[in-house]
Protein backbone atom coordinates (compact mmCIF):
# COMPACT_ATOMS: atom_id res chain seq x y z
CA UNK A 1 0.00 0.00 0.00
CA UNK A 2 1.65 3.35 -1.01
CA UNK A 3 0.98 6.20 0.84
CA UNK A 4 1.18 4.81 4.58
CA UNK A 5 2.44 6.93 7.17
CA UNK A 6 5.56 5.28 9.37
CA UNK A 7 6.93 7.00 11.98
CA UNK A 8 10.07 6.90 13.27
CA UNK A 9 11.15 7.64 16.79
CA UNK A 10 15.40 7.63 16.28
CA UNK A 11 18.09 9.94 17.96
CA UNK A 12 20.56 9.22 16.04
CA UNK A 13 20.23 11.70 12.90
CA UNK A 14 22.49 9.65 10.62
CA UNK A 15 20.04 6.54 10.96
CA UNK A 16 16.93 8.59 10.89
CA UNK A 17 17.70 10.06 7.88
CA UNK A 18 18.87 6.55 6.09
CA UNK A 19 15.94 4.17 7.31
CA UNK A 20 13.69 7.92 6.09
CA UNK A 21 15.39 7.89 2.54
CA UNK A 22 14.49 4.51 1.93
CA UNK A 23 10.94 4.50 3.02
CA UNK A 24 10.16 7.52 0.93
CA UNK A 25 11.66 5.59 -1.88
CA UNK A 26 9.95 2.31 -0.83
CA UNK A 27 6.62 4.95 -1.38
CA UNK A 28 5.50 5.54 2.34
CA UNK A 29 4.97 9.04 3.88
CA UNK A 30 7.46 9.43 6.28
CA UNK A 31 7.79 11.38 9.62
CA UNK A 32 10.91 11.46 12.42
CA UNK A 33 11.03 12.64 15.89
CA UNK A 34 14.12 12.06 18.14
CA UNK A 35 12.60 12.15 21.18
CA UNK A 36 10.79 9.92 23.70
CA UNK A 37 8.80 11.93 25.34
CA UNK A 38 7.19 14.02 22.27
CA UNK A 39 6.24 10.28 20.76
CA UNK A 40 3.32 9.50 22.49
CA UNK A 41 1.52 12.96 21.67
CA UNK A 42 2.89 12.77 18.46
CA UNK A 43 1.37 8.84 17.73
CA UNK A 44 -2.04 10.64 18.84
CA UNK A 45 -1.82 13.28 16.62
CA UNK A 46 -0.66 11.42 12.97
CA UNK A 47 -1.90 8.55 13.58
CA UNK A 48 0.65 6.56 11.86
CA UNK A 49 -0.08 3.48 9.83
CA UNK A 50 3.22 1.51 11.59
CA UNK A 51 6.34 3.41 14.68
CA UNK A 52 9.94 2.50 14.28
CA UNK A 53 10.93 3.01 17.56
CA UNK A 54 13.90 2.87 18.71
CA UNK A 55 14.83 1.92 22.22
CA UNK A 56 17.08 4.02 23.90
CA UNK A 57 15.90 7.66 23.32
CA UNK A 58 15.93 10.95 25.42
CA UNK A 59 13.02 11.81 27.23
CA UNK A 60 11.10 8.66 27.49
CA UNK A 61 12.76 5.40 26.26
CA UNK A 62 11.18 2.79 23.40
CA UNK A 63 10.02 0.13 26.44
CA UNK A 64 7.70 3.13 28.08
CA UNK A 65 6.90 4.90 24.35
CA UNK A 66 5.38 1.45 23.79
CA UNK A 67 3.43 0.82 26.67
CA UNK A 68 2.40 3.87 26.74
CA UNK A 69 1.12 3.74 23.01
CA UNK A 70 -0.38 1.25 23.88
CA UNK A 71 -3.03 1.92 26.50
CA UNK A 72 -4.75 3.93 23.31
CA UNK A 73 -3.73 2.19 20.27
CA UNK A 74 -3.12 -1.22 18.36
CA UNK A 75 -0.81 1.19 15.53
CA UNK A 76 1.76 -2.10 14.55
CA UNK A 77 5.08 -1.27 16.29
CA UNK A 78 8.87 -2.26 15.27
CA UNK A 79 11.31 -1.79 18.22
CA UNK A 80 14.94 -0.92 17.09
CA UNK A 81 17.92 -1.88 19.41
CA UNK A 82 21.75 -2.15 19.32
CA UNK A 83 22.21 -5.50 21.21
CA UNK A 84 21.13 -8.62 20.07
CA UNK A 85 20.84 -10.03 24.01
CA UNK A 86 18.73 -6.49 24.16
CA UNK A 87 16.29 -8.05 21.98
CA UNK A 88 15.74 -11.26 23.86
CA UNK A 89 14.85 -9.40 27.02
CA UNK A 90 12.96 -6.81 24.94
CA UNK A 91 10.76 -10.26 23.63
CA UNK A 92 10.45 -11.67 27.16
CA UNK A 93 9.04 -8.20 28.89
CA UNK A 94 6.19 -8.44 26.17
CA UNK A 95 5.94 -4.30 25.67
CA UNK A 96 3.26 -4.73 22.75
CA UNK A 97 5.55 -4.50 19.96
CA UNK A 98 5.06 -6.38 16.81
CA UNK A 99 8.99 -7.28 15.75
CA UNK A 100 12.07 -6.37 16.56
CA UNK A 101 15.08 -5.39 14.36
CA UNK A 102 18.72 -5.33 15.84
CA UNK A 103 21.22 -2.41 14.42
CA UNK A 104 23.62 -2.49 12.41
CA UNK A 105 20.61 -3.88 9.96
CA UNK A 106 20.59 -3.16 6.14
CA UNK A 107 17.68 -0.16 5.40
CA UNK A 108 16.56 -3.09 2.62
CA UNK A 109 15.62 -5.66 5.34
CA UNK A 110 13.63 -2.76 7.42
CA UNK A 111 11.25 -1.64 4.84
CA UNK A 112 10.97 -5.62 3.92
CA UNK A 113 10.26 -6.11 7.97
CA UNK A 114 8.00 -2.69 7.45
CA UNK A 115 5.77 -4.24 4.95
CA UNK A 116 5.46 -8.05 6.50
CA UNK A 117 4.48 -6.39 9.41
CA UNK A 118 1.57 -4.42 7.97
CA UNK A 119 0.82 -6.68 5.82
CA UNK A 120 0.22 -8.99 8.85
CA UNK A 121 -2.09 -6.11 10.44
CA UNK A 122 -4.29 -5.62 7.83
CA UNK A 123 -7.82 -7.56 8.46
CA UNK A 124 -8.08 -10.54 6.74
CA UNK A 125 -10.69 -10.14 3.81
CA UNK A 126 -12.95 -12.96 2.19
CA UNK A 127 -12.58 -14.07 -1.21
CA UNK A 128 -14.62 -12.49 -3.64
CA UNK A 129 -15.42 -13.14 -7.22
CA UNK A 130 -14.51 -10.00 -9.31
CA UNK A 131 -15.79 -9.41 -13.03
CA UNK A 132 -14.57 -6.99 -15.45
CA UNK A 133 -16.27 -7.14 -18.85
CA UNK A 134 -15.82 -10.95 -20.09
CA UNK A 135 -13.05 -11.46 -17.22
CA UNK A 136 -14.35 -13.27 -13.69
CA UNK A 137 -11.50 -13.90 -10.93
CA UNK A 138 -12.36 -16.23 -8.68
CA UNK A 139 -10.25 -15.98 -5.04
CA UNK A 140 -11.65 -18.43 -3.35
CA UNK A 141 -10.94 -21.08 -6.44
CA UNK A 142 -8.48 -18.90 -7.75
CA UNK A 143 -9.71 -19.20 -11.17
CA UNK A 144 -9.72 -16.88 -13.77
CA UNK A 145 -12.54 -17.05 -17.37
CA UNK A 146 -13.14 -15.12 -19.85
CA UNK A 147 -16.41 -15.90 -21.80
CA UNK A 148 -16.10 -18.98 -19.36
CA UNK A 149 -12.96 -20.39 -20.92
CA UNK A 150 -10.11 -20.88 -18.21
CA UNK A 151 -7.42 -19.06 -18.43
CA UNK A 152 -4.12 -20.67 -16.93
CA UNK A 153 -2.10 -18.12 -15.24
CA UNK A 154 1.03 -18.59 -12.88
CA UNK A 155 0.66 -17.08 -8.94
CA UNK A 156 2.74 -14.14 -9.95
CA UNK A 157 0.17 -13.61 -12.89
CA UNK A 158 -2.88 -14.11 -10.97
CA UNK A 159 -1.88 -11.65 -8.30
CA UNK A 160 -0.95 -9.02 -10.73
CA UNK A 161 -4.59 -9.50 -12.03
CA UNK A 162 -6.27 -9.62 -9.36
CA UNK A 163 -4.87 -6.72 -7.95
CA UNK A 164 -6.20 -4.76 -11.50
CA UNK A 165 -8.85 -6.31 -11.70
CA UNK A 166 -9.92 -5.20 -8.12
CA UNK A 167 -10.16 -1.43 -8.68
CA UNK A 168 -10.36 -1.08 -12.55
CA UNK A 169 -9.62 2.22 -14.20
CA UNK A 170 -7.26 3.00 -11.18
CA UNK A 171 -3.41 3.08 -12.18
CA UNK A 172 -0.49 1.18 -10.01
CA UNK A 173 2.82 1.97 -10.27
CA UNK A 174 5.35 -0.87 -10.88
CA UNK A 175 6.70 -0.91 -7.24
CA UNK A 176 2.95 -0.72 -5.75
CA UNK A 177 2.28 -4.01 -8.10
CA UNK A 178 5.41 -5.38 -7.42
CA UNK A 179 4.75 -5.03 -3.17
CA UNK A 180 0.73 -6.14 -3.45
CA UNK A 181 2.07 -9.57 -5.57
CA UNK A 182 5.44 -10.67 -4.27
CA UNK A 183 5.76 -9.12 -1.36
CA UNK A 184 8.98 -8.51 0.34
CA UNK A 185 10.57 -12.22 -0.01
CA UNK A 186 10.55 -11.83 -3.20
CA UNK A 187 12.09 -8.26 -3.49
CA UNK A 188 13.19 -7.44 -7.43
CA UNK A 189 13.09 -4.93 -9.74
CA UNK A 190 10.24 -3.21 -10.60
CA UNK A 191 10.69 -4.53 -14.17
CA UNK A 192 10.59 -7.71 -13.52
CA UNK A 193 6.34 -6.74 -13.13
CA UNK A 194 6.65 -5.91 -17.08
CA UNK A 195 7.78 -9.29 -17.60
CA UNK A 196 4.74 -10.39 -16.17
CA UNK A 197 2.03 -7.77 -17.13
CA UNK A 198 3.79 -9.27 -20.85
CA UNK A 199 2.98 -12.62 -20.31
CA UNK A 200 -0.62 -11.84 -19.01
CA UNK A 201 -1.22 -9.59 -22.02
CA UNK A 202 -0.40 -12.91 -23.72
CA UNK A 203 -2.90 -14.96 -22.61
CA UNK A 204 -6.07 -12.71 -22.26
CA UNK A 205 -4.93 -12.18 -26.17
CA UNK A 206 -4.92 -15.88 -26.73
CA UNK A 207 -9.10 -15.76 -25.67
CA UNK A 208 -9.82 -12.17 -26.38
CA UNK A 209 -7.87 -11.26 -29.91
CA UNK A 210 -7.15 -7.21 -30.70
CA UNK A 211 -8.62 -6.57 -27.20
CA UNK A 212 -6.11 -4.59 -25.16
CA UNK A 213 -7.63 -4.74 -21.49
CA UNK A 214 -4.08 -4.07 -19.27
CA UNK A 215 -3.25 -0.66 -20.63
CA UNK A 216 0.36 0.89 -19.61
CA UNK A 217 0.08 4.57 -18.57
CA UNK A 218 3.72 5.98 -19.58
CA UNK A 219 5.72 7.17 -16.94
CA UNK A 220 3.38 5.62 -14.40
CA UNK A 221 2.51 1.79 -14.49
CA UNK A 222 -0.19 0.11 -15.22
CA UNK A 223 -4.58 -0.25 -15.28
CA UNK A 224 -7.33 -2.63 -16.32
CA UNK A 225 -9.45 -1.26 -18.57
CA UNK A 226 -12.26 -3.07 -20.65
CA1 LIG B 1 19.09 5.80 20.37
Amino acid sequence: MVDEHILIVEDEIKIADLLSDYLLKAGFKVSCLARGDEAVEQVKNMAPALILLDLMLPGMDGITVCREVRRFSNVPIIMVTARVEEMDRLIGLEIGADDYICKPFSPREVVARVRAVLRRARPVETPRRLIAGPITLDEYTRQVTIDEKALSLTPSEFGLLNVLIASPERVFSRSELLDKVQGYQFEGYDRTIDSHIKNLRRKIADILPGKECILTIYGVGYKLSM
